[in-house]
């Protein structure tokens, strides 16, 4: 069945572009031209994929992502008109999967389109990160053939970061994610977890990075290539 791919912009030249394009690609699209109405109709059509303008009329791209990530983990591109935009985005921690500036190549979007779908669905997992075991039920986990040791904290962030693999993770979403009981935690407890888990990673592999600090945002799990 073809994906569904929700464009959200509002300049109408553009979103035909963008959905033309994409059609052409196998996708199936809709095309919303305003900020408030965009929820309700994620909601109830849940689409594969959302191109999400930063700049539209009614509510902004910001503040629909944020809602969204409320209800869905659907992956979300946000276009902005701006570079500079992405670093301030980013730092705002919103869960988006992936920034895309314009100007930009209709071809250029198609290919982050598939990218982003790709790394949802597991489909360029790495040599290495394919290595990576983990048994759920037991809390044991292994790296190419290592068992690693680790406490329930450490198997869960391993957890998290392998499932969303190359996706940024906040500490904030870390932490809401390990623990569920609403207890205080700080930045500090999470980045000190973290360390520990580095630790028994580079011990079974001693040569590989795979748990990746992101500059004032948070982590991810990505092999170095
Ligand atoms: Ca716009």
């Amino acid at each position: 069945m073809s994906q569904r791919v929700l464009i959200v912009e509002d300049e109408p030249k553009l979103a035909s572009l963008l959905s033309d394009y994409l059609q052409q690609s196998g996708f199936v699209t809709e095309k919303i031209d305003n900020g408030l109405e965009v929820e309700s109709w994620v909601k109830e059509n849940s689409p594969d994929l959302i191109l999400l303008d930063l700049m539209l009329p009614g509510k902004d791209g910001v503040e629909i992502c944020k809602a969204i990530r409320g209800f869905s983990s659907v992956p979300i591109i946000m276009v902005t008109a701006r570079v500079e935009e992405v670093d301030r985005l980013l730092g705002l921690e919103l869960g988006a999967d992936d920034y895309i500036c314009k100007p930009f190549s209709p071809r250029e979007v198609v290919a982050r389109v598939k990218a982003v779908l790709r790394r949802q669905q597991g489909g360029t997992i790495s040599p290495l990160i394919r290595g990576i075991v983990l048994d759920e039920s037991r809390y044991k986990a292994s790296i190419a053939g290592h068992e690693l040791v680790l406490t329930a904290v450490e198997f869960q962030l391993l957890n998290i970061l392998f499932t969303g693999q190359g996706r940024i993770y906040s500490r904030e979403q870390l932490m809401d994610h390990i623990y569920s009981d609403n207890r205080v935690v700080s930045d500090r407890t999470i980045d000190s977890h973290i360390k520990k888990l580095r630790k028994r990673i580079s011990e079974a592999v001693p040569d590989k990075e795979i748990i990746h600090s992101v500059y004032g945002v948070g982590y991810k799990l990505e092999e170095n290539i």
